[in-house]
């Protein structure tokens, strides 16, 4: 296969962690080159963050030769020819050249080749059948680069036959919409998608998750949400995310794009029960439940004390999220920035005595005494936070004089 073109090295590919692991790859005579998003973004000159790389030589021989060459590999997905190669601070995916034999929606049985045309065909999306080695040459063994250019997100083959293959090809389609799409979609794409929609509960919560996630990360998520909705896509992956008009007025007020707070923009209805079924992290659960349902209010046109009380009890991130959320519905966006700032300085403020104080003060210990210590605590966070230690100590005397 000859190269299309050539582009000036990437600052990425020069970096001595790319170097060594590519000459590693390149040390028994294989060519090794880069595939997906690092291509994408070379070509369109913007920053890359992941690299893939594609090797004829077979996952065993791959992580031999890493081996040899003193860099740390990960047995990542071996079945499917997939080796982590870690040279920090990056990591690399190193996937064998291959075909899928047999496939059922979400899964695939693979076969090794040497063959690069086989393994671009294999691909989802022309624009993600681009190779690029280490001398900066582009090969494009189906015109993905006409493709990638025009921001034609086009699938390799006829769609609903891939789609078939690997139903999460549909969220795909719409993530490197969101990214590189421009002018009109592609209609076959789109009525594909429709017609096989509704295979889309087969997936497993992990896969959509990821990939949903990734799709609300891009810059500006909404006219491909809007586009997934029209074509019954969205309905059916996420009944709940109907709220677009809500992520809409977050979108602007963001100090940075934030997938999850945007998920818990866009849905109605009970953020925890999405998140468990999405199956995210128990961290990722609990923003999404305190933005469907906040622990505590906040109030952004609240004094700084509310403001303070508000930090308290969420943590600056809960805080934030849910700023920006009342701020999205209220439109009242005068005080954001400094509201953010003081999140951003926010120290902890931890509350001056424990059980042993007040035992020590003579109390017998018992419910009685967690009841006193809180009602201590209340008072210390009317107090704005201010009562030290002594303070509190001489107010517990107050109340038990009183008693
Ligand atoms: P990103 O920048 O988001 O990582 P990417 O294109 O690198 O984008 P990956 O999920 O890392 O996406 O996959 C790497 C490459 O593997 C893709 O470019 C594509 O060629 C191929 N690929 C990944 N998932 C699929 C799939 N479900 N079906 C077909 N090919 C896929
Ligand atoms: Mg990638």
């Amino acid at each position: 296969m000859n190269p299309v073109e050539r582009i000036v090295l990437q600052p990425w590919m020069e970096e001595p962690p790319t170097r060594k692991v590519m000459a590693a790859l390149r040390a028994a005579g294989s060519p090794a080159r880069f595939v997906g998003g690092s291509v994408r973004d070379a070509l369109l000159g913007r920053p890359v963050l992941d690299i893939d790389i594609a090797t004829p030589e077979p996952p065993d021989r791959v992580m031999a030769l890493l081996a040899a060459a003193g860099i740390k590999t990960v047995p990542t997905g071996l079945a499917h020819g997939t080796v982590t190669a870690v040279v920090k601070p990056r990591h690399f995916e190193v996937t064998t050249l291959r075909r899928d034999v047999e496939t059922d929606g979400r899964h695939a049985t693979v076969a090794f080749t040497d063959d690069w045309a086989a393994d671009a065909s294999r691909r989802d999306f022309t624009m993600n059948a681009l190779f690029l080695d280490s001398e900066g040459r582009i090969y494009d063994p189906l015109g993905g680069l006409p493709d990638l250019r025009a921001g034609y997100v086009r699938f390799v083959g006829d769609p609903a036959s891939r789609i078939r293959e690997d139903v999460l090809r549909i969220l795909r389609f719409y993530r490197f919409l969101a990214r590189y799409g421009k002018g009109e979609p592609d209609r076959a794409a789109r009525a594909a998608c429709r017609a096989l929609a509704n295979l889309l509960p087969t997936l497993s919560a992990e896969r959509v998750a990821t990939e949903f996630l990734k799709l609300l990360g891009v810059p500006d998520p909404l006219p491909v949400l809007g586009i997934m909705a029209e074509d019954g896509v969205l309905p059916i992956l996420l009944p709940e995310a109907t709220n677009l008009p809500r992520l809409a007025a977050l979108l602007p007020l963001e100090p940075e794009a934030d997938p999850l707070r945007r998920l818990g923009a866009l849905l109605r209805g009970d953020g925890e029960a999405v998140g468990r079924r999405l199956k995210l992290s128990n961290d990722q659960v609990d923003r999404l439940a305190a933005l469907s349902d906040p622990p505590w209010p906040v109030d952004p046109v609240g004094d700084a004390s509310a403001q303070r009380r508000a930090l308290h009890h969420l943590g600056p991130q809960r805080y934030g999220d849910l700023l920006l959320l009342r701020i999205s519905e209220t439109g009242e966006k005068g005080r954001l920035e400094s509201l953010f700032a003081a999140a951003g300085a926010w120290k902890p403020r931890v509350f001056p005595l424990r059980g042993a104080d007040l035992l020590e003060a003579g109390l017998p210990p018992g419910p009685e005494m967690g009841g006193l210590l809180a009602a201590i605590e209340a008072w210390w966070e009317e107090n704005d936070f201010q009562p030290d230690r002594a303070a509190c100590l001489a107010r517990l005397a107050e109340i038990q004089g009183q008693a």
